[in-house]
């Protein structure tokens, strides 16, 4: 059962995602601030987090911030929410660290299939299901990469590296996040460690072309995209 912690100061809406969760078959925990955030995280850290921006004392933006620049909790899936529709904040919320946003007010049907959907994506690495994008296919199971097809041999970590980017495309990662989302949290390995993985990566799929899903974001890190 995954383990949901809502950190909300208004009564009304903690018990309304509370209802929500627990009617989805979640288990609900609560805390009306960030500093009572952080201590149910660091006892029991739940599956995802979900944020409310404007909160007394420390706010969501920040919480989610510092929960990301912890190794620990660097991986946890955050979804904030939020009053503001304006796009620079919108932009500002994903930057910070968050898997995605939900613009109060919104339905509690709206709210378990966004939770649901992060929910799957931040598990992805690590699920069995083959992948493909434009004859580039994956099989977690059978460790087996397929161009068009051929079979594609990879070494481990351009494997899970390629994994992880076909479980999580269109989206930016930093040097910082791959390690610790492909590597591993807590594992000491240089930031340029990563790039040497890409360059590998990208020889491998050159073959066919297929290395120009491996995209470079200037000043941000890499993305993986069947889009130029
Ligand atoms: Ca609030």
């Amino acid at each position: 059962m995954k383990r949901i912690l809502v950190v909300e100061d208004e009564q009304a809406i903690r018990e309304m995602v509370g209802f929500a969760l627990k009617k989805a078959g979640m288990q609900f925990e609560e805390a009306t601030d960030a500093e009572q955030a952080l201590v149910v995280i660091a006892s029991n850290p739940p599956d995802l987090v979900l944020l409310d921006w404007m909160l007394p004392g420390m706010s969501g933006v920040d919480l989610a911030r510092r929960l990301r620049h912890d190794d620990v909790t660097a991986g946890l899936p955050i979804i904030l929410l939020t009053a503001r529709v304006d796009e620079s904040d919108r932009v500002h919320g994903l930057e910070v660290g968050a898997d995605d946003y939900i613009t109060k007010p919104f339905s509690p049907r709206e709210l378990i299939a966004r939770i649901n959907a992060v929910l799957r994506r931040s598990g992805a690495e690590l699920e069995d299901q083959p992948l493909e994008f434009d004859g580039l296919s994956l099989d977690p199971v059978g460790h087996r990469v397929r161009v068009n097809g051929d079979p594609l041999n990879l070494a481990p970590t351009e494997f899970r590296l390629l994994h992880f980017f076909m479980s999580h495309p269109d989206r930016v990662y930093s040097r910082e996040q791959l390690l610790d989302r492909v590597w591993g949290r807590g594992v000491f390995v240089e930031e340029r460690t990563v790039d040497v993985h890409i360059r590998r990566l990208r020889k491998a799929l050159n073959r066919r072309g297929h290395d120009r899903f491996i995209q470079t974001v200037r000043g941000a890190g890499y993305r993986f995209s069947v889009r130029d």
